[in-house]
C-alpha cells in the first residue's frame, strides 16, 4: 500500500496507521490542511474489503473535510479517521479505547467525532483516552446524532438551488426525489414533505422506505430513482453516484442532496454543467453537521441553525460565479476554499 501514488493523496500533512494485537483495531488517521485550524471529521468504521480501499477512503474523506469546513466558514481544518472492521462483530470498548490513545498520540492535529459505524456512545468511551473528541456535549441543549441538521442545511441548499435556477425557492408542487432514506434523507424529506414539494423515495433498506413512505413519499425502486423524471435529485445515500453512466440518464434539473463524493470524478462536475443541471456541490450543502458540532462547545441551538442556513447564501454566490465563468459550480467551489486556506497558510507562516 502505496500513500504517495495513492490516486486520492492530495498533500496531505498527516497520514497515521496502527494495528493493536490486543484490541483488533486496525486504523487510520488522515489530516489533510490544517492552515484553517485543528483538523475536525468524523471516525468511521466500515468492513472494508482490503487496506488500499480504507487509505483511499480516509484519504479523500479528509480532503473534502477540509473543503466543507473552510466553506462553511469554520476555523477548522479537515481530517478524518477509518477503523478497518465490521462495527457490528468488532467494535469493543477495548478496541474504541485503543483508538482513542491513536488519537491522543496525534497530539491533537486530529479531532475525533463520530461517523458511520461509530456513534457518541463509541466517541464517549474514547474520550476517556483522549481529549480529542467533539460531538459529545451533553451540556448542551442540542448535541449527538447531527443528522438532522445536515438535513436542515441541504433543505436551505435546495431552496437556494430553486431560487437560482427559477426566480422562486418555494417547494409547493415541486417534485424531489430522494436516494436514501436514512438518518439524514428521512429528516429531509419531512421537510420537504411539510413545505408541499412531491417526494419519491427508493432504499435497500425496506425498514427505512417503509418509514419514509409513512411520511408521505412515494416509493420508487432503487433501479429508478436517479433517472427519475423530477425537478430535484437528492442523493442521501452513498458517492460516486454522478458518473459518466448515470449523469446521461438523468431527468432532474437540479442535483441537491447529503451523500459525500457525489461524483465519481472531478470531470462529472464538467458533464453535469454541460447536460445545464445544476449542481449543488456536496461539500458545501452537507456542512450542517459539522456546524452544529462547531456549536456544541460554545454556541446555542439557534446560533447553530442560522449559521447552517448561510450554507445556501454560500451556494448562491457559488452558481453565480460558476455562471459567470462558465465553470462546473464543483471547480468554482474548489477554488473559493482553496484561496481561503492558501491565504491562511501565508498569514500563519508570517
Ligand atoms: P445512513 O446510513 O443513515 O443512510 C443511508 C441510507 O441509504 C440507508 O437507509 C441505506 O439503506 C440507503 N442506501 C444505501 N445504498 C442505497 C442505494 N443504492 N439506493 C438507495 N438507498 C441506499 O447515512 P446518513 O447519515 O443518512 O448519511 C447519508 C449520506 O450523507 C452519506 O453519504 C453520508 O456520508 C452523508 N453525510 C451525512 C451526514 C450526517 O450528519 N449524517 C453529514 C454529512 C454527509
Amino acid at each position: 500500500m502505496c500513500v504517495f501514488s495513492s490516486a486520492s493523496f492530495d498533500q496531505h500533512e498527516l497520514v497515521a496507521f496502527t494495528e493493536d494485537a490486543k484490541s483488533g483495531l486496525r486504523a487510520i488517521i488522515a489530516v489533510h490542511n490544517s492552515s484553517l485550524g485543528p483538523a475536525v471529521g468524523g471516525c468511521r468504521m466500515y468492513p472494508y474489503a482490503n487496506d488500499a480501499d480504507a487509505l483511499e477512503d480516509v484519504l479523500r474523506l479528509s480532503r473534502g473535510m477540509t473543503y466543507k469546513s473552510a466553506l462553511a466558514g469554520l476555523p477548522m481544518g479537515g481530517g478524518k479517521a477509518v477503523i478497518i472492521g465490521d462495527p457490528a462483530t468488532l467494535k469493543t470498548p477495548e478496541l474504541l479505547q485503543a483508538m482513542g490513545r491513536f488519537i491522543d498520540q496525534q497530539g491533537g492535529k486530529y479531532i475525533t467525532a463520530e461517523d458511520s459505524g461509530t456513534c457518541v456512545a463509541d466517541l464517549k468511551i474514547m474520550s476517556s483516552q483522549t481529549k480529542f473528541v467533539t460531538g459529545i456535549n451533553e451540556a448542551q441543549s442540542f448535541g449527538g446524532d447531527p443528522s438532522p441538521l445536515t438535513a436542515y442545511g441541504v433543505y436551505c441548499g435546495i431552496k437556494s438551488a430553486l431560487q437560482f435556477a427559477r426566480g422562486d425557492a418555494q417547494l409547493k408542487q415541486v417534485s424531489v426525489a430522494v436516494q436514501g432514506a436514512g438518518a439524514v434523507g428521512r429528516y429531509l424529506i419531512k421537510h420537504l414533505i411539510d413545505d408541499g414539494a412531491q417526494v419519491y423515495v427508493a432504499d435497500i433498506k425496506a425498514d427505512n422506505l417503509r418509514k419514509a413512505v409513512e411520511l408521505g413519499a412515494t416509493a420508487m425502486s432503487t433501479d429508478e430513482i436517479l433517472a427519475a423524471d423530477v425537478d430535484i435529485l437528492a442523493p442521501c445515500a452513498m458517492g460516486a453516484v454522478l458518473n459518466s453512466q448515470s449523469i446521461p440518464k438523468l431527468r432532474a434539473s437540479i442535483v441537491a442532496g447529503a451523500a459525500n463524493n457525489q461524483l465519481a470524478t472531478i470531470e462529472d462536475g464538467a458533464l453535469l454543467q454541460q447536460r445545464g443541471i445544476l449542481y449543488a456541490p456536496d461539500f458545501v450543502i452537507s456542512a450542517g453537521g459539522i456546524i452544529e458540532i462547531f456549536h456544541q462547545n460554545s454556541g446555542t441551538m439557534e446560533r447553530s441553525r442560522e449559521h447552517i442556513a448561510k450554507i445556501g447564501d454560500t451556494l448562491t454566490q457559488i452558481f453565480e460565479q460558476s455562471t459567470a465563468q462558465q465553470l462546473p459550480t464543483v471547480r468554482v467551489a474548489e477554488q473559493m476554499a482553496e484561496s481561503l486556506f492558501e491565504k491562511a497558510a501565508v498569514s500563519n507562516a508570517a
